[in-house]
C-alpha cells in the first residue's frame, strides 16, 4: 500500500457529521387491515398509532431570533407533521389500493374518511409513506442543515418501524 493510500480518510471529503437531533412525538387513531395476513391482522381493526419525527441540524445561533438555541421550534415540527400526515390519517381508514373488497366497501359509505395507499398499511410501509410526505416539508431556512433524519411509526407500544434516508 502506498503512503498516499494509507493516509486516505473518506471523512475528509464528507460534510461534518451533525450530532444534534430533535424528535417530536404525535399520536393518532386509524383503522387498517393486512389483507394477506393469515392471522387476526386480516380483520378490520384499528390502532392508537404514534409517530416520532426526528430532525437533524445544527443549533441556530442567530442572536435574538425566536429559534436561537434550537434546531427547529418544536411547535413548527408539530404543525408540519399535523398538516402533512397526522390530521390526514387521524380517524381515517388506511387501505391498500389493491384490497378490492375493502376499497369497494369504503367507497359505498358516503363521506367516509379513507386514505388510499399504494402499499399495504404495515408499520414499515406507513413509516416510509410518512417520511416521503414529510421530507420536503422540513426545510433548511436558517442554513443550519436542517433535514428529516428519521420517521418512527409505532403500531403498538411494542411494535414499530424506523425509516430513514440513506446518507
Ligand atoms: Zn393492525
Amino acid at each position: 500500500m502506498s503512503s498516499a493510500a494509507s493516509s486516505y480518510n473518506p471523512r475528509h471529503f464528507l460534510p461534518p457529521t451533525i450530532a444534534m437531533h430533535i424528535t417530536r412525538r404525535l399520536e393518532f387513531d386509524a383503522g387498517h387491515r393486512i389483507p394477506n395476513h393469515t392471522s387476526q391482522c386480516k380483520h378490520l381493526h384499528g390502532h392508537r398509532y404514534a409517530i416520532e419525527i426526528t430532525l437533524a441540524g445544527e443549533v441556530i445561533t442567530t442572536e435574538g431570533d425566536s429559534a436561537q438555541g434550537m434546531v427547529m421550534d418544536f411547535s413548527d415540527v408539530k404543525r408540519i407533521a399535523n398538516e402533512r400526515v397526522v390530521n390526514v390519517w387521524d380517524h381515517a381508514f388506511l387501505v391498500y389500493r389493491g384490497d378490492k373488497v375493502v376499497m369497494d366497501f369504503l367507497q359505498s359509505m358516503p363521506n367516509h374518511k379513507t386514505v388510499v395507499l399504494e402499499v399495504i398499511p404495515t408499520a414499515e410501509n406507513l413509516a416510509k409513506v410518512a417520511f416521503d410526505l414529510l421530507v420536503d416539508a422540513y426545510r433548511d431556512t436558517y442554513g443550519n442543515h436542517l433535514k428529516l433524519a428519521r420517521v418512527r411509526l409505532y403500531e403498538t407500544p411494542n411494535n414499530w418501524a424506523d425509516y430513514s434516508q440513506a446518507a
